[in-house]
């Protein structure tokens, strides 16, 4: 049987990191080529991972034999074009969040995908982690009751060969469009619950230039009614991660689970004290692959798809707007 042949636009950390790897995991993938618009870049990147071809060119790498799949992982500004250029050439495309920098553009990525009849996926990695699964199945067997409260501590020291375009780039998004993205999709994953509401108050200006924040604090209320704090940080290195979800009868403490690594402990807090759950852990990225090609194959939705990344991404502009304007910012239907 013939392998999906997938193509990697952008010769990022992420992929050199992760992605790869996790393609390569499947056993019936393979990486074709790397797109960069460096042809040193690209060519040092494809001999390091025995890739047989490198392009500048995204319409020639998309004509490569073999071809159908894409994973974008470029600098958030060039998500939308590569993905409507990969989907008019029939590729099927898993794109890294944040999906577009405004909800225009990820709009016309939902639709250009939907289309062209092509899958479009969205790499939030955490609800591919085993953790937060278990998380979600014991909020929807009703362990800790009625979901109230939440708080999600994502604070942490961006690496050192990370602070490049995310500290200064017009297409940045700071930290808001980089990490509170994912707390949301990761939130929406575990209380199958719309935000409806976001209050917010940000820092910038120490590690990012002045105005794009580095540093955000928010809450979103949910449909359900939960009220949900989130924490995130590009300049607090020695903050601990976590997601907490306080219930009517009980409450979850998911330690050490905000991150691309496939580790963490969570407990179960009600009357007659805590528990340990145990966990199976799974490379995330590897879960995340494996659901995308399912879906390719007409088997189910993506872990996260283009609607997901939609409303993630809502919810970081209007996260944004909350804590540049001092208000709190409600959501369209
Ligand atoms: P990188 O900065 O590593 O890569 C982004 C782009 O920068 C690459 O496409 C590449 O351009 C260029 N680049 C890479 N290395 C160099 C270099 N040494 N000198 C100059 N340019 C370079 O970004 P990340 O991998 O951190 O992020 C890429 C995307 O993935 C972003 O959208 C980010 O939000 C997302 N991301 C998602 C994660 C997840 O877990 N889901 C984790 C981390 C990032 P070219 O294409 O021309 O080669």
């Amino acid at each position: 049987m013939k392998k999906i042949g997938w193509i990697l636009v952008g010769a990022s950390t992420v992929a050199r990191e992760w992605m790869v790897d996790a393609i390569g995991q499947q056993g019936d993938a393979e990486v074709l080529a790397v797109v960069s618009r460096d042809a040193a870049r690209g060519a040092a990147f494809a001999e390091q991972f025995g890739i047989a071809a490198s392009y500048t060119d995204l319409d020639a790498a998309l004509a490569h034999p073999g071809a159908d799949a894409v994973y974008i992982s470029t600098t958030n500004e060039l998500h939308m074009a590569q993905t409507l250029q990969a989907a008019r050439a029939g590729k099927h495309v898993l794109c890294e969040k944040p999906l577009a920098l405004n909800l225009d553009d990820a709009r016309r990525m939902v639709d250009g995908c939907a289309e062209a009849g092509v899958v479009l996926g969205i790499n939030h990695h955490l609800r591919n982690a085993a953790s937060h699964g278990k998380v979600r199945e014991l909020i929807r067997a009703g362990e800790i009751g009625q979901p109230l409260y939440g708080r999600v501590l994502h604070a942490n020291n961006l690496p050192q060969h990370l602070r490049g375009w995310r500290l200064d780039a017009p297409g940045s998004g700071g930290v808001t469009l980089d990490m509170f993205v994912h707390d949301v999709d990761t939130l929406r994953f575990l209380l199958d619950s719309e935000p409806r509401h976001v209050t917010a108050c940000a820092t910038s200006g120490g590690m990012t230039v002045a105005g794009l924040e580095e540093g955000l604090m928010a809450v979103i209320e949910f449909d359900n009614g939960a009220l949900v704090q989130v924490h995130d940080a590009f300049n607090a290195p020695y903050s601990l991660s976590g997601v907490e979800i306080i219930g009517t009868k009980g409450t979850i403490f998911a330690t050490g689970v905000m991150t691309q690594r496939p580790v963490g402990t969570i407990s179960l807090t009600r009357d007659g004290g805590s528990i340990d759950i145990p966990v199976e852990h799974e490379n995330l990225y590897v879960r995340s692959v494996r659901a995308f090609q399912r879906a390719m194959r007409g088997e189910g939705q993506p872990a996260a798809t283009g609607d997901d990344g939609m409303r993630a991404l809502a919810t970081a502009l209007a996260a944004q707007q909350a804590s540049r304007s001092h208000q709190r910012v409600t959501l369209a239907g």
